[in-house]
């Protein structure tokens, strides 16, 4: 006889099964201006400016755009020692015009003097291992000796030394941020175009800083596949784990695209990560305005319950039993209580389902009988209205327990 075997619950992360809040990994404190990555902060949101930096007065504005919308850290690219110095303007115009919003500089190849220089304007520098110290790829190279990988090694600590020591006297912050896509040659010749380079990549870096007492430090392995960058950052756990090692982690998924599936692929990754408690800061790469990001970010913070920066709607997908409109109706529940930032409200579509599947709401919208609808409060009911009086008596209840405030 044919018989289906039971299934077998197999818990993939290191929490309990009945867990259902996110226990987030102990990391260090990490502080960028007047922001903490890390050490149980909530997790930061950060995007970049597309403005050319040594544009001052469009940084400057782009910069003040993107923290009023909820970005806590913005990052600009400095290509060159010119973009570099422009920093020192772009600070103070914030300063004098608006306030100090933490800034990171993004610096790339061969970037010891426009670190050093960035390093006294902003308050965290970005460095990528496989850039920092760039050596150009041979084309004919079949292998690389231990001698010839140590070598490199060591002209990388000479390079990032005095960086090293102005952030680590400034108590200023570095990112180290490995991109699968950058892997230097040597990496790659050791451990191959894999997480575990990545890894390896970062972990060189973290040593030469440690050395030499410096751990403000938050750690990147950003890929734009998805499951190469779950695995790197797991693996990168796994190994700080191993190592005693505490830094937080920035998370994000590269050259995700744009609209939907930009917008997917990033939630995928990140998301996932976040999960199982993974992650301090995030930022979500879309080939669109930045401002398009944040919104974005904070989405996905909200969906896991690390950060409440809006109201929770939950709403059924309607069906043959609903009894208005559902899509008309959240739209106007949404429209009339999107500013009361912290509560749930569910709009459900009869009462058979939707008063047991509210979720915990503070307050249900939910269809009693055709034309009329039951306003909850929690579990209880506690009215029942014609649906043309819906939105109005909802409000009316919220205000009626003090819970309301004006737009
Ligand atoms: S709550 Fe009611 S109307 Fe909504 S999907 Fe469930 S059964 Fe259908």
């Amino acid at each position: 006889m044919f018989t289906i075997p039971s299934p077998t619950i197999v818990n993939t992360s290191s929490r309990p099964l009945s867990e259902t809040t996110i226990v987030r990994r102990k990391t260090r404190p990490v502080r960028v201006g007047h922001v903490t990555i890390g050490g149980g902060h909530p997790v930061v949101v950060q995007s970049m400016i597309n403005e050319d930096t040594l544009d001052v007065e469009g940084s400057v504005a782009a910069i003040i755009r993107l923290h009023k919308i909820g970005c806590e850290i913005v990052r600009v690219t400095v290509p060159s020692l010119a973009h570099a110095k422009a920093l020192s303007e772009i600070k103070q115009k914030l300063v004098e015009t608006y306030l100090a919003v933490p800034l990171a500089a993004d610096v790339h190849h061969n970037g010891m003097k426009i670190a050093l220089e960035v390093a006294k304007y902003v308050e965290k520098v970005r460095i990528n291992p496989g850039l920092y110290v760039f050596e150009k790829p041979k084309p004919n190279r079949t292998e690389y000796t231990h001698a010839e990988f140590d070598d490199i090694g060591e002209k990388i600590r000479e390079t990032l030394e005095p960086l090293v020591v102005s952030l680590r006297d400034q108590g200023k912050a570095m990112r180290i941020g490995v991109n699968h896509g950058s892997l230097a040659e040597r990496m790659l010749f050791t451990y191959g175009d894999t997480p575990e380079g990545m890894v390896e990549s970062a972990l060189e870096f973290i040593r030469i800083c440690e050395s030499l007492d410096f751990r403000n430090l938050v750690i990147s392995l950003k890929a734009s596949r998805v499951p190469v960058m779950l695995t790197a950052y797991r693996l990168m756990v796994q190994r700080m784990n191993e190592l005693g090692m505490d830094y937080p982690l920035h998370l994000g998924v590269t050259e995700a695209g744009d609209g939907e599936y930009g917008r997917i692929k990033s939630t995928a990754g990140i998301g996932t990560l976040l999960a199982d408690g993974i992650g301090d800061t995030i930022r979500v790469s879309l080939t669109e305005a930045p401002e398009k990001e944040i919104p974005v970010c904070y989405s996905i913070l909200q969906a896991l319950g690390l950060r409440k920066t809006m109201v929770e709607y939950v709403a059924c997908p309607s069906c043959g039993r609903t009894l208005f409109n559902l899509e008309e109706v959240l739209h106007k529940v949404r429209e009339a209580t999107k500013h009361l930032t912290g509560l749930d409200i569910a709009v459900m579509g009869c009462i058979v389902n939707g008063p047991g599947e509210m979720a915990d709401a503070d307050y249900g919208y939910v269809g009693k009988q055709p034309g009329y609808i039951s306003l909850y409060r929690g579990k209880e009911e506690i009215k029942k209205v014609p649906e043309s009086q819906g939105v109005e008596e909802l409000i009316n209840l919220i205000k009626a327990d003090d819970r309301w405030v004006d737009p």
